[in-house]
């Protein structure tokens, strides 16, 4: 799949192209199916699409695959100048960089599928020698068996009972009746049950914290849902960052859209989203409306409060968006570090500047590292960026680095999803709904891996691929 500045993608339906129809919409467009035939006039009112994709990340990825293979003709609209959404490939020192998401893990099966589908490979990725943690008098070593082992016992107190609350963690109301008094805990609620001690107490709140984008904000069932997917055990929620897909992490994508047939246009955000006359009318910046019998919304759930929805979405959605479900702070650093090549992790207390420290590749004259800040980092601040890595690895330097701030970009508003108090209970099953002829998808809302992982997107697009092509007839 290559970007293309002015062609289009006509689906090979023996029916019309669009490409002069997103030519005079000012869209980039990116080429992802098959043959052009003949250009179809640019009426407004012209439909010559069976559905409407709103955003081109996994979720709407899969959805556009899915009903692409029904024999339907689908456009995404797409936001940004690339596809990906929350996976963004970009470099550092000549290596590549995942600036957004990156791993999987055991037991993502449809992540799995995909790949085999694709004939795509993976590697393993670096496994740290040594693991540098909180202690009494500032940080202190271990070795990754026996913090892993301390990290296992605490974290089996953290979530005792979420084997059974999340009895069937891929069904996670299934046991609404034990959830009542566990979804309203935010993790710093949880923190504070266990009454820690000091050591344990800075252990378990970095580890929670650097997954919550803050203790306060993430809910205690959002994590032990995780936790309990991912088999019960510390170690095995870690192993969920274990696999690096060949070709980064947007190489799936890339063959899904192509699959597709879709014409997927860049540079298109959509402002609003209007019901009307049984058809869904959907406007993009500067005016131009595209028309389908059922849209669906591919984009964070915190963006969907940026749209105008006529009709008004339902409170459900609406409260949904207002608090959130991308996390309040997302900022992966990656790092050129001279001085050591040792594969190091450290992991700090919440309030650090940094969080979570990964080894990544060794380079000749040092080692590439992977990190997850908190808010009192600065990352545009070299000397800070550089501090806070000898706070944690004294003899690294920092030769170079970049970051990525998800809460600051424009159409995230947030990093990977993490459930808020008690919106397990009051909004998942009502928001996986189709509201009238638009179906609601995205990692952030699926029932099993949620938030944070591509297996949830497509877990979700799948589901709302299903609903769409239900809603179209
Ligand atoms: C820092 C970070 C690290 C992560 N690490 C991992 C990991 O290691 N493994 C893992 O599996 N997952 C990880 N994740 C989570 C994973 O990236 C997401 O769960 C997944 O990519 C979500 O896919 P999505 O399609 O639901 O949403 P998105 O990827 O956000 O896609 C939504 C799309 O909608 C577009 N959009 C938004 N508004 C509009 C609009 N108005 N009009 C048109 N388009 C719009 C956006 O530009 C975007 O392309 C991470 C996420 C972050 C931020």
């Amino acid at each position: 799949m290559t970007e293309n500045g002015d062609s289009t993608t006509p689906r090979a339906h023996g029916r019309v192209t669009r490409r002069t129809l997103l030519k005079a919409a000012g869209a980039t467009a990116l080429t992802a199916g098959a043959v052009a035939a003949t250009a179809p006039s640019a009426a407004a009112a012209d439909m010559p699409y069976d559905a409407i994709v709103v955003g081109a990340g996994y979720a709407g990825g899969t959805v556009a695959r899915e009903l692409g293979a029904r024999g339907m003709r689908v456009l995404v609209l797409e936001a940004r100048g690339r596809i990906g959404g929350r996976i963004e490939p970009g470099t550092l020192a000549g290596q590549h960089v995942e600036l957004g998401g990156g791993w999987f893990g055991p037991g993502q099966d449809l992540v799995a599928r995909e790949l085999k589908r694709y004939s795509l490979t993976t590697t393993e990725d670096v496994h740290a020698t040594r693991m540098v943690m909180p202690g009494p008098n500032g940080y202190a070593s271990h070795s990754p068996q026996e913090a892993g082992a301390r990290l296992n016992s605490l974290f089996a107190d953290f979530y005792a009972g979420s084997e059974q609350y999340f009895e069937r963690p891929y069904e996670p109301l299934h046991r609404k009746d034990l959830l009542a008094s566990v979804d309203r805990l935010s993790l710093a609620d949880r923190i504070a049950q266990l009454k820690l001690s000091g050591v344990d107490h800075d252990w378990v709140s970095g580890a929670t914290s650097v997954f919550a984008g803050g203790n306060k904000t993430g809910s205690l069932t959002g994590l032990a849902q995780w936790y309990q997917l991912a088999g019960g055990t510390y170690d095995k929620f870690l192993s969920v960052m274990s696999q690096l897909p060949e070709g980064g992490m947007i190489s799936i994508l890339e063959r899904m859209l192509r699959e597709s047939g879709a014409t997927v246009s860049l540079n298109s955000p959509v402002t609003a989203i209007r019901e009307r006359g049984g058809l869904t009318q959907v406007e993009v910046r500067g005016g131009r409306v595209y028309q389908a019998p059922v849209v669906v919304l591919a984009t964070p759930v915190n963006m969907w409060s940026t749209l105008t929805f006529e009709p008004g979405l339902p409170k459900v959605y609406t409260d949904a968006a207002r608090e959130g479900l991308g996390v309040p702070h997302a900022t992966k650093l990656w790092l050129r570090v001279k001085g050591t090549s040792e594969a190091v992790s450290a992991q700090a207390p919440e309030g650090a500047p940094i969080l979570l420290l990964i080894p990544q590749k060794q380079l000749p004259d040092g080692r590439i590292f992977v990190a997850f800040t908190g808010p009192a980092l600065d990352v545009s601040d070299p000397q800070a960026v550089r501090a806070a890595v000898r706070g944690l690895l004294p003899e690294a330097r920092v030769a170079e680095y970049r970051a990525k701030e998800w809460h600051k970009d424009p159409w995230a508003r947030g990093g990977w999803g993490l459930r808020r108090p008690g919106q397990l209970l009051r909004q998942l099953p009502d928001i996986q709904q189709p509201f009238g002829r638009i179906v609601f998808a995205g990692g952030d809302i699926a029932s099993g891996w949620n938030g944070a992982f591509v297996e949830g997107a497509l877990e979700s697009g799948f589901r709302a691929a299903e609903q769409a092509a239900t809603l179209a007839g």
